[in-house]
């Protein structure tokens, strides 16, 4: 039994990192555990 999470995906646009979250979008005061920036360079991945 799978358990129903939607799960949304974001990725980097600076390094390509990918971030998985149950939000429809990241929190303001998100940041790139890779490069740091925040969400505004983040982009939804499609799978
Ligand atoms: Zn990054």
């Amino acid at each position: 039994m799978a358990e129903e999470s939607k799960t949304y995906k974001f990725v980097c646009t600076i390094c390509g990192h990918e971030v998985e979250v149950d939000t429809p979008e990241l929190p303001e005061d998100f940041v790139c555990p890779v490069c740091g920036v925040g969400p505004e360079n983040f982009e939804p991945a499609e799978d």
